[in-house]
């Protein structure tokens, strides 16, 4: 059975309460962590998951909160004498920038016991990772209002929500997104688990994107800021019974049978 694991469920803001937003999708054949920002290391040590259990890292977008722990991460690896090949899944438009970070943080293909598969995901197009975990990612507008810079515009601005099929599960991870509009990203589907980040939307915005009837079984709020907690508390013991029953507000260590 497949089991989700929240590692770090804080914003881009950093905290001693939460690590930064990532999670890990676990099934009986394959570990596959999404996102690995500043301090995933210490955010694994601390959920207790062996770093050698991994299999492969998914990464959203170029914030820090999301990928800068990734070469930090791949040392810890190394320093653990892995051997088994990890797989690094990225969007092709982010491929070069990811390896060159690997590359100059000196973890060279000779020197490293292991080997790096990076795997390109391209937006609207199915990605199998095996016969039980397979994703179709979206572009959003989170990183809409930094794009129009002409200065930096041969720079990309991927950013990706997605669509995680699980053992026939379906899960819409929001990924950061920039409005309310990109929780609409996937409205075509049946969603069984909805995963949307708190920081740039408002939980009310995923009551109001969903005719009622149509409200994913589990909403798991994540990407928290402290300032926030209370008043996502509040918003939660205040819904009705049918609807409380469906939110979950995450925290670090949280783990949910699928
Ligand atoms: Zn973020
Ligand atoms: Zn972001």
């Amino acid at each position: 059975m497949a089991e989700l694991v929240f590692i770090g469920t804080g914003s881009g803001k950093v905290s001693l309460n939460r690590f930064h937003s990532s999670f890990l999708i676990s099934t009986s054949r394959y570990n596959l962590l999404i996102d690995a920002g500043d301090g995933i290391s210490k955010a694994l040590l601390a959920g207790e998951i062996n770093f050698s259990s991994i299999d492969g890292i998914l990464i959203t977008h170029l914030h820090p909160d999301h990928y800068t722990g990734l070469a930090a991460l791949i040392v810890q690896m190394k320093m653990c004498e892995r051997k088994k090949h990890l797989d690094i899944f990225i969007n092709t438009k982010l491929a070069n920038v990811i390896q060159k970070f690997i590359i100059n943080s000196y973890l060279f293909p000779e020197r490293m016991g292991f080997t790096i598969n990076y795997k390109s995901y391209i937006n609207d197009e199915l990605f199998k990772v095996n016969n039980e975990i397979s994703f179709i990612p979206r572009q959003n507008s989170h990183l809409a209002p930094v794009s129009g810079l002409e200065k930096y515009k041969l720079q990309s601005f991927s950013c990706s929500s997605f669509l995680l099929n699980i053992e026939n599960k379906k899960i819409h991870y929001t990924g950061d997104i920039g409005s309310k509009d990109d929780l609409l990203l996937f409205s075509d589907n049946t969603i069984d688990y909805l995963i949307s980040e708190v920081t740039h939307i408002k939980p009310d915005d995923i009551l109001n994107s969903y005719p009622n009837d149509a409200l994913p079984q589990k909403i798991i709020l994540t990407h928290i800021t402290d300032e926030d907690i209370n008043n996502l508390k509040e918003f939660i013991v205040n819904l009705q019974v049918d609807l409380k029953e469906k939110f979950i507000l995450a925290y670090d260590g949280l783990k949910i049978a699928l």
